[in-house]
């Protein structure tokens, strides 16, 4: 087993809110644990480069509640190479970083998974990502704190809505997940939800938009999953609806990036201290290629390689219950 005594840290992919407050415990259990911490700036890009910096406790304060990464993150085509992978390994080496933890979603995942096995390196990943696509973990770093920017933005929405008796698409993210549309739509009382994982045609949504006038609602929102097949897209969704009920007042409206950021929820901040924790003790016991995650409230590791591979259902309750609460 190898000796650990310097752990770097980085943000890869797309990024979420919460991976500071996990860059953050991941520093400082490195710090409490008297092992040298190496941010790596710009995630695999700055691997390549060698762009790291040492990190001490004091180097994280006051970022508990910041969005975004302060280490920045990115995409690195040339780490998809083994040539790419070779200069980081070579940059680590050169550091005397032994063992690293990636925060990101699955593409990160994979790169560091292809690295572990190249280079026998140990690596734990940190699930950040908005979508909550991850297997091996019920919530992702910033999907709660996105759930809770969506439904703030809907209810604004509404207000306008509910004053012009007017119908709203609004488009939030998840290309093939379906997660922030379902419960961000619970949570704003959405009259309905579409999503990937279902395709209820558009006929019936038009039976359930004019039911929903029939019992006298005035206004209406409907949530759309950047990735659902209904229509072509949400415009062509909405001219479809104009057309074939025009005394209804249409409108769209596509929240978009926004969605990736702000400050992170309570729950996020603590999700992320936990997971910090947990993957810098994980690689002082030896292990690697494992990913942490949450379950039943408890902070457990799944290979890798499942949490890649895996997918993660759509919770059917959840869509009885929204069939249920837009009566
Ligand atoms: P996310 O981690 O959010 O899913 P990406 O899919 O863009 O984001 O992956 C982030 C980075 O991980 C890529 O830019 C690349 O550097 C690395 N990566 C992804 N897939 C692979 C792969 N198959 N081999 C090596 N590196 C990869």
């Amino acid at each position: 087993m190898k000796n650990i005594r310097k752990i770097g840290v980085f943000t890869s992919g797309g990024d979420s809110p919460g991976m500071n407050a996990a860059i953050r415990s991941v520093v400082r259990t490195c710090a409490y644990l008297k092992v040298d911490c190496i941010g790596i700036y710009r995630g695999y890009q700055g691997m390549i480069e060698g762009d790291f910096k040492p990190m001490d406790a004091r180097s994280v304060n006051n970022i508990i509640q910041k969005g975004g990464t302060i280490l920045k993150s990115a995409r690195c085509q040339e780490f998809r190479t083994k040539e790419g992978r070779q200069k980081a390994y070579d940059n680590l080496v050169r550091e005397g970083i032994d063992a690293f933890v990636v925060i990101g979603g699955d593409g990160s995942f994979t790169g560091a998974m292809i690295f572990n096995q190249e280079f026998d390196f140990p690596v734990i990943g940190i699930p950040g990502t908005i979508d909550n696509d991850i297997f091996g973990t019920t919530y992702t770093l910033g999907f709660d704190t996105a759930l809770n920017t969506v439904v703030e933005a809907i209810d604004k929405i509404r207000d306008t809505a509910s004053s012009h008796n007017r119908l709203f698409f609004v488009e939030v993210m998840g290309r093939d997940v379906g997660h922030i549309a379902l419960n961000a739509g619970v949570g704003a009382g959405a009259e309905e939800i579409l999503i990937p994982e279902e395709n209820l045609g558009r006929e019936r949504l038009l039976e359930s938009l004019k039911r929903s006038k029939e019992s006298g609602k005035s206004s209406s929102i409907v949530i759309v999953a950047e990735g659902d097949k209904t229509g072509k897209n949400i415009f062509d969704l909405k001219d479809f609806v104009e057309e074939k009920l025009p005394d209804y007042d249409v409108r769209v409206s596509v929240l978009g990036h926004m969605q990736r950021g702000g400050s992170p929820s309570c729950y996020d901040r603590v999700l992320a201290s936990r997971m910090g924790v947990k993957a810098v003790e994980s690689l002082l016991e030896g292990k690697t290629n494992l990913m942490v995650g949450i379950q039943d409230n408890a902070i457990i590791l799944t290979p890798i390689n499942k949490a890649i591979k895996g997918h993660t259902k759509i919770d059917k309750e959840l869509i009885r219950v929204s069939d249920i609460m837009s009566i």
